[in-house]
């Protein structure tokens, strides 16, 4: 047994769901745990190589 759709979606509304994706910025900015500088969500710090306060890569300065 599968799911079944109970109702036919409309074109409407079938593309209506498919016009959001344009809109729907993936890059969440946050600030870091450790340098406090803004860095994508989810990713290892650009500044201080730091991802879940964890030194994960070595920055050369
Ligand atoms: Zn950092």
């Amino acid at each position: 047994m599968s799911i079944c759709p109970k109702g036919k979606t409309s074109k409407a509304r079938r593309d209506k769901r498919k016009a959001q994706s344009w809109k729907i910025p993936t890059l969440s900015l946050v600030p870091c745990s450790k340098c406090g500088m803004l860095m994508q969500a989810h990713r290892v710090c650009r500044s201080c190589g730091t991802y879940n306060k964890k030194e994960v890569i070595k920055i050369a300065e």
